[in-house]
């Protein structure tokens, strides 16, 4: 016999366990079946793909209770464990995110969502027993299986079990039931069999405790809609997502014909802490004819769509079918394409029929939704369609549909200011000329939509036309006075004085209140795009800015006289730096020389005080 040493952060989730952080002790059992069925949907995964010589003709899963012994045995013929898998397994957490998630735990005493979002399973029975054995053995192995036994202090020990047959045997022994810390009986069968029912009704194997068998095995995805209880739902959910809260919604689907599916999908209802961590799982649940084939398929979902959750079950493909093949599969395709057609228009109709709902979902998931628009063509139109972004029209979201209602006689463009914040959005001075003359200008901060407004040509026939680009040409501009006085002069000598910051320096229109601004030419790229691919590791030629002058400005017009009548005062070109650093800092942009730029300032502060 060996005695090992939990890894240290598994020590630490098992001491939560142990002490007990969430109320509902009953998923205990819900947990310890669910694990038992992966191990049975694995064996027979493994006798239909890999040709494992194994009895799969009776899978199922036993339970037994002995009230004096104080023990509750759950048993799977399953797949098992070798000795090596075990240690791994048992003794450690491999899953990405533990340790943030033991963070929060310890902050959030009472959280049973983060138990859930991160699926601690096994170590669950340790909010009820004071001690666990585990015995096993790994189907298509020679030899014994392994014993393992742990309180769930700091060790565990670890021993070869001659007779163990193939499968899993977990043994709980239970802590004195104490009602008031809603730590029940589960050597009670009633107990027993009201959470098995509520839990884990719908798993596919029997659920045995002496000759009955306790759940009634149908998949929910083949009953109909109406003869499932949301209750049935959610468990569900939870079972395949490991995420505690209620979906947000819940889609049915069902294909007949030459090609027969059907699928269950459901919108979570909050996003998962890994969204946009690249190895994070995704992908949707594949089976065959009831016959569990695969977990987090990638094929039947685009990456957009990731935090979709759910099964599709499928008639006519075989039941090796490998991920190779799925990739290429004709029908693969089919179903996937009809998958983001369900999920865009179940969208629509929460933006149609339940704004909260909807808001819940844009909120979480927007983000993820709009990378759609680079990567499916298909699905541009319908996409933006459902989408929603603030505006400076209002406080709440607008779409798309509505924008284009309220666009001003002779508009032909939708207005858009990419940024970091709204704050920052709303107070750049490219806002400023549409905001005076009433043109409501999209507020886009998300990262993402810096590049599909670049990849997007456009809405309903209207151009996406950022207004920190081009020239604009609001209509009201053409009836404006020409500024008084002859600027040719002025300009031409910032734009000598200032050559290495910007590529030209001209007139503006969008500019009321502040001096400058600046902004990119039509086919340039913008400097948060520069910034985010040089966040990449792509290396640019840095892309220069055209400064544009407000010439209705008391220091732009003091700047063309002072410029008129002593072109050669050596304060100009510092006040030339001064104007392009204050049009940068405005936008939010970071000065290439901070610390010259305040002492000019500071200098320049000094001789005026
Ligand atoms: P999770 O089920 O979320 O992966 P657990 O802590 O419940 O986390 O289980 C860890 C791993 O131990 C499982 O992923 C599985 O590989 C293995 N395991 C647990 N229970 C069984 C079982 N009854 N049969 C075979 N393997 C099991």
């Amino acid at each position: 016999m060996e005695t090992l040493e939990f890894q240290a952060e598994a020590r630490q989730l098992l001491q939560l366990m142990v002490h007990s952080i969430y109320s509902n002790k009953d998923i205990f059992l819900r947990e310890l079946i669910s694990n038992a069925s992966d191990a049975l949907d694995k064996l027979r995964l493994a006798t239909l793909q890999d040709g494992l010589e194994a009895d799969a003709t009776d899978l199922h899963i036993e339970l037994e209770a002995d009230a004096e012994a104080r023990t509750l045995t759950v048993r799977d013929n399953g797949i098992g464990m070798t000795r090596e898998e075990v240690v791994e397994l048992i003794g450690t957490i491999a899953k990405s995110g533990t340790a943030e998630l033991l963070t929060k735990l310890k902050e959030a005493k009472e959280s049973p969502e983060l138990i859930g979002q991160f699926g601690v399973g096994f170590y669950s029975t340790f909010m009820v027993a004071d001690k666990v054995e585990l015995v096993t053995r790994k189907a298509g192995t020679e030899g014994h299986g392994t014993r393992w036994e742990s309180t769930g202090e700091g060790t565990f020990t670890i021993d070869d079990a001659p007779d163990a047959p193939i499968g899993t045997t977990v043994t709980v022994h239970l802590r004195p039931k104490d009602e008031e810390d809603a730590l029940y009986d589960y050597t009670d069968s009633p107990k027993i069999r009201e959470i098995v029912k509520k839990y884990s009704d719908f798993i596919s194997f029997p659920i045995r405790m002496g000759d009955d068998t306790l759940n009634s095995m149908k998949a929910l995805w083949a009953r109909p809609r109406s003869e499932v209880s949301d209750e049935e739902y959610h468990e569900f959910y939870r079972h395949i997502s490991h995420d505690w809260s209620e979906p947000l919604e819940i889609i049915n689907m069902r294909a007949e014909g030459t090609f027969e599916y059907e699928a269950l999908l459901f919108l979570p209802s909050r996003a998962p802490h890994d969204l946009f961590q690249r190895d994070a799982r995704r992908g949707l649940q594949l089976y065959v004819k009831r016959v569990f084939i695969m977990d987090d398929s990638r094929e039947l979902i685009p990456d957009y769509l990731r935090f979709v959750k759910g099964v599709v079950d499928a008639a006519d493909l075989s039941l090796n079918i490998s991920r190779e093949i799925l990739q290429q599969d004709r029908h693969i395709q089919m179903i996937r394409r009809r998958l983001v057609k369900k999920v865009l228009s179940t969208i629509k109709d929460l933006l149609n029929n339940n704004p909260e709902k909807y808001a819940t979902f844009w909120r979480e998931f927007g983000r993820a939704v709009k990378e759609g628009l680079l990567n499916d063509s298909d699905n541009q139109k319908a996409i933006l369609d459902v989408a929603t972004f603030a505006s400076t029209a209002g406080s709440e979201p607008t779409t798309l549909t509505a924008y284009l209602e309220r666009m001003k006689e002779g508009q032909d463009e939708i207005y858009y200011l990419t940024g970091d914040s709204r704050s920052q959005v709303e107070n750049s001075p490219h806002m400023e000329a549409f905001q005076a003359q009433g043109y409501e200008v999209l507020i886009l901060t998300d990262p993402v939509d810096e590049i599909w407004v670049e990849a997007v040509p456009d809405y309903d026939g209207k151009k996406f036309q950022s207004i920190a680009r081009g020239s604009v040409d609001l209509p009201k501009d053409k009836e404006e006075p020409a500024p008084e006085g002859d600027f040719a002069p002025l300009l031409t000598y910032l734009k000598e004085q200032l050559t290495e910051q910007v590529k030209d320096v001209r007139l503006s229109h969008r500019l009321t209140t502040s001096a400058a601004c600046l902004v990119s030419d039509t086919d340039d790229i913008t400097p948060a795009l520069e910034k985010m691919y040089r966040a990449m590791g792509q290396e640019g030629p840095r892309v220069k800015r055209i400064l544009e002058l407000n010439p209705n400005h008391p220091l732009v017009g003091g700047l063309r006289s002072a410029h008129e009548q002593r072109a050669d005062d050596a304060a100009l070109p510092e006040t030339a730096e001064l104007l392009y650093g204050t049009a940068l800092l405005a936008e939010g942009g970071d000065l290439e020389d901070p610390a010259r730029f305040a002492k000019l300032l500071a200098d320049r502060l000094a001789r005026t005080v």
